[in-house]
């Protein structure tokens, strides 16, 4: 016999029970059905899954909107001895167990990633940049305090709300009547 070559007989497949050629159908309609069931058993799950996220959404965002309530909770809780002695074993546990020490691990890795944005972050909240409408000067400052531009003295930024409510107290008189307020434009980074 040649090398590749090979003769395959066909076979037909019989019915065990009436020696008939199988039919295909059974097989089809097995097939469907457990296709059928196994979709079915998907779409349970999804919706099982949907049905879980729907509540944990529910979930956080009562607790976002409580947040504050709890918060005051705890903090009464911690005050009363129990409350005390509760966070006190909650720290030696937490200590001991050696998740403060995971924690730590953790941090030391994350931080050097996270700080920057962070910082970032926290420095949008707290800084002002931006360009002297005057004298096209760049300024950067505290956003809860007014800067003025350094070249030209105009002022570039007053914090929201400090105009007549913050600034009532001595501080109305002079900046009211300050001449050079100007409207600028600044930059969010
Ligand atoms: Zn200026």
């Amino acid at each position: 016999m040649a090398q590749g070559q090979r003769r395959v007989r066909a076979v037909p497949l019989r019915c065990p029970k009436d020696g008939g050629v199988a039919r295909p159908a059974v097989l089809g309609v097995a097939g469907l059905s457990s296709i059928a069931q196994s979709a079915a058993d998907r779409a349970r799950e999804i919706d099982r899954e949907f049905e879980i996220g729907r509540r944990w959404r529910s979930l956080s965002l009562d607790f976002s909107r409580n947040a504050p309530r709890y918060r005051k909770q705890l903090s009464d809780f911690l005050d009363t001895p129990l409350g005390r002695s509760v966070a006190t074993i909650f720290f030696l546990w937490f200590a001991l167990s050696g998740w403060l020490f995971r924690v730590f691990i953790f941090a030391t890795w994350v931080l050097p990633f996270a700080a920057p944005l962070l910082i970032g972050t926290i420095a949008n909240n707290f800084v002002i940049e931006g360009e002297c409408p005057a004298c096209r000067k760049r300024f950067v400052g505290y956003r809860n305090q007014a800067v003025r531009c350094s070249s030209c003295g105009n002022i570039v930024w007053q914090p929201k709300g400090d105009f007549f409510s913050k600034g009532g107290k001595g501080r109305n008189s002079s900046t009211s009547s300050q001449p050079d307020v100007i409207d600028v434009e600044f930059e969010e980074k």
